[in-house]
């Protein structure tokens, strides 16, 4: 199995993958409707990941919903202030003044209305004068008989920001499609929405194995780690707008098939780490015989299986994907990366389908073992150049969580020198 010949390609192992999971999440998919209020709530539960709109929302209103002031200014008709030169100023009476939430009345022509930002333009009037271009250039105490002096004219619609300018009643606000990220959650709520159709994220069983798991915040006996795998894919998984039930099961067949039994009904796939290597506990290979167990000629991640389960109870089975990705805690989130992320995020559309890519030379030289496509942990120097995060090791999670770099060196390369440029993608 570990032979260099025997190894499926990295790229043929992501096509299967896709192959398999994305057409099983594409026929599992739900539509709910749901008010913008509980999108919102559901954007504050950071493990439900962002919300993707299904159908064209359309505005209930005008954004602005009335022409409205963009200055602190005076309101006033363009026409009076026609003739205003510095030698020979228009002088206005004031009138009341308008703040932001009052209706004020019509102004008449002759006049100028002290109007703050936001405030509504009164009937009549169609142009403001910024505070600061009036003489004087502060507003008169409220009540006080005023005069307001313009030495110059102003444009009809100068600082008015007209209703509908944004976008006008019935139009689509946010087209579907669209991740209901904080700006569309603020239009769809100020554009008067009730209620969007969003797609219902897909869930996911994630199962952490290894009977030397112990879950975060409990006491660590001798020989025992945390469950990091549980956390780590979790929230990669809500990244890409995935929910997720998560279980730790140790190296016993019998309780990897309990909880396989017991899945939530709406589960769309199954995800594991651990057992798949072949030491003498690997639950999931020895458990899951129907999927395909092999190597991938890719360090970290080479062992990995991939498959169809069963799930649920025995009078009401259903036949999920199963991705499984080794429990070496590198290992599992580079194969995320390089293999699922992409498919979850084309699935649910709630991000980018790829990292950001990028290309850049050495920092220093690197060695990786010819027949293996090697992802290394990196970051760029302040000379933009790309240096590693600690060694290849697939246990180095600490490395991980400092690097901001997946770095790769494809098979056929077993050195590299410092200069020679290489392929990465952002991971952060
Ligand atoms: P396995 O793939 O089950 O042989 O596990 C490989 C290595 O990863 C072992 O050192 C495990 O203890 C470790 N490991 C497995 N699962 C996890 C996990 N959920 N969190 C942290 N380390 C893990
Ligand atoms: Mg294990």
């Amino acid at each position: 199995m570990d032979h260099e010949s025997s190894r499926r390609p990295l790229a043929d192992h992501a096509r299967a993958l896709a192959t398999l999971v994305g057409p099983a999440l594409a026929s599992a998919r739900r539509t709910l409707s749901v008010a913008p209020s509980a999108v919102l709530s559901a954007a504050r539960d950071a493990a439900s990941g962002p919300r993707v709109l299904v159908t064209d929302a359309a505005a209930a209103t005008h954004l602005p919903g009335f022409d409205n002031s963009q200055m602190d200014g005076y309101a006033v008709r363009a026409a009076d202030l026609a003739g205003a030169t510095p030698s020979d100023p228009v002088e206005l009476p004031v009138t009341a003044p308008v703040p932001a939430g009052t209706q004020p009345s019509p102004l008449g022509p002759g006049a100028a209305a002290p109007v703050m930002t936001g405030a509504p333009i009164p009937d009549g009037a169609d142009a403001v004068v910024k505070i600061e271009d009036a003489d004087p250039p502060a507003f008169p105490e409220p009540g006080a008989d005023a005069t307001v002096r313009f030495s110059t004219p102003v444009a009809p619609g100068a600082f008015v920001r007209r209703a509908g300018s944004d976008v006008a009643a019935g139009d689509v606000v946010v087209p579907a499609g669209t991740p209901l990220g904080p700006a569309q959650l603020g239009v769809l709520v100020a554009a008067g929405v009730t209620e969007v159709d969003v797609a219902e994220p897909p869930h996911v069983l994630l199962i952490s194995t290894g009977s030397e798991l112990v879950a975060a915040g409990e006491p660590l006996g001798p020989a025992q780690l945390y469950d990091a795998n549980g956390a780590m894919l979790t929230a990669a998984l809500a990244q890409v707008g995935v929910r997720t039930t998560h279980r730790v099961v140790p190296d016993d067949p019998a309780a990897l098939r309990a909880v396989l039994m017991d899945a939530p009904e709406d589960v769309a796939l199954v995800v594991t780490s651990g057992g798949v290597s072949a030491g003498a506990y690997e639950v999931v290979r020895q458990t899951l015989t129907d999927a395909w167990f092999g190597h991938v000629a890719v360090q970290p991640g080479g062992p990995q299986g991939l498959g169809t389960i069963a799930v649920g109870p025995v009078e009401a089975r259903r036949e999920v994907p199963l991705v499984a990705f080794p429990g070496n805690p590198v290992s599992a989130l580079v194969s995320f990366e390089l293999f699922l992320r992409p498919v979850l995020a084309t699935a649910t559309g709630a991000g980018p389908t790829l990292r950001p890519r990028g290309r850049g030379p050495l920092a220093e030289p690197v060695d990786s073992p010819a027949h293996l496509h090697q992802v290394r942990r990196g970051r760029l120097d302040a000379d933009g150049r790309v240096e590693m995060v600690g060694g290849p090791g697939s246990h180095l999670l600490a490395h991980l969580a400092a690097a901001t770099l997946l770095v790769h060196v494809p098979p056929g390369v077993a050195h590299l020198d410092e200069g020679d440029d290489v392929d990465y993608w952002e991971i952060r």
